[in-house]
């Protein structure tokens, strides 16, 4: 049995009177790309704010390595190296690419980094290191920030480069739990299988990752596992091929509630 990194219990938050996330409870386990899928409005970014810490739970818990992280602050659960990219990208587009790497790592150096005011050979030093490190996760996508290209602004990327970007961006923190929400969308086909071959090259690298995703051959081809929700519940779990013929998430995304799908 693998360690289980994250664990969402009975977890419910609820807009109004509209319960987005309901008594949604599963495990990420050390290692594996567990995917969470779901027609649009079913909870799937809700869930992802609940574990970063934009939302508090109202009742449930989230567990990241056993230890409660539900109702700490995104940058008290990030410091606990969670990390996450956003469905709209949020990348610093005025500064450069090894920049925006350079501001996902975490604290001290960054002052340095980013400010030549004040420099003492220890901060050069954390400097000389923390861009060393930068390049190395740079590195992870062969052919994508190479050379010159690490010192263009993030806007003169490509769109796919600045969603690796972002997931470049991420990685700086050396997250435990990796957590990409719709990762290739907006991308061709092309891009996406890459993308997908990136993920899994990342998950090969020992990363833990849960992502959110609507194309259906990123899902079967990259997921270990996969969580299916629908109106904030969990309606299946299990192996990609099983969850995608699972009945009640073939209904889900018809669309076919209460229209009689078994007879
Ligand atoms: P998904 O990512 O699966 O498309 P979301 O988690 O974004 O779904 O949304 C789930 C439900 O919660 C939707 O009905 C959405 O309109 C609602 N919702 C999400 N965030 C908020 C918010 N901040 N305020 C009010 N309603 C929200
Ligand atoms: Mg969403």
């Amino acid at each position: 049995m693998s360690d289980v990194v994250l664990e969402v219990r009975s977890v419910t938050k609820a807009f109004g009177g509209l319960k987005a996330v309901d008594g949604l409870s599963f495990e990420i386990r050390e290692g594996e790309i567990l995917s969470l899928i779901g027609p649009n409005g079913s909870g799937k970014t809700t869930t992802f704010n609940l574990i970063t810490g934009l939302y508090e739970p109202d009742s449930g818990d989230i567990l990241l390595k056993g230890e409660s992280i539900a109702g700490l602050r995104p940058d008290q659960v990030h410091g606990k190296r969670v990390s996450r990219t956003f469905q709209m990208l949020r990348l610093f587009s005025n500064m450069t690419v090894l920049e925006n790497v350079l501001v996902g790592m975490h604290g001290e150096m960054n002052a340095g980094v980013l400010s030549a005011a004040f420099r003492t050979p220890k901060m050069r030093r954390e400097e000389e290191r923390a861009v060393a490190k930068a390049k190395q996760i740079l590195a992870m996508f062969p052919g994508r920030f190479s050379g010159p290209r690490q010192s263009q602004p993030a806007n003169s990327l490509s769109y796919a480069n600045r969603r690796r970007l972002e997931i470049a961006r991420a990685l700086a923190s050396d997250p435990v739990l990796l957590l990409l929400d719709e990762p290739v969308a907006g991308m061709n086909p092309m891009e996406t299988l890459e993308v997908m071959n990136q993920i899994k090259d990342l998950r090969d690298r020992g990363y833990t990752i849960l992502m959110i995703e609507h194309d259906m051959n990123v899902i079967m081809g990259a997921s270990d596992r996969v969580i299916a929700m629908d109106h904030g519940v969990k309606i299946a779990e299990g192996a990609p091929e099983d969850v995608a013929n699972d009945p009640s998430v073939v209904e889900a995304y018809l669309g076919k509630r209460g229209a009689g799908a078994a007879s």
